[in-house]
């Protein structure tokens, strides 16, 4: 099993997110520290919102 952020070989625990249900390692667990795609795609979600903000 390997971590799908750093690539480093998970031997005792793997984490599984609840967001992208990609499996971690106790280091990249968080959705934050492994680029989250479903993060990502909350973050273009925002930026749409404010741009219309600004063209409006
Ligand atoms: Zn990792
Ligand atoms: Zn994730």
């Amino acid at each position: 099993m390997k971590c799908q952020c750093c690539g480093e070989q998970i031997e005792i625990m793997a984490f599984k997110c609840k967001r992208c249900g990609e499996l971690f390692c106790v280091d990249c667990r968080l959705p934050e520290i492994h680029d989250c795609s479903v993060v990502i795609v909350q973050k273009w979600e925002i930026f749409a919102v404010n741009r219309k903000k600004l063209t409006t």
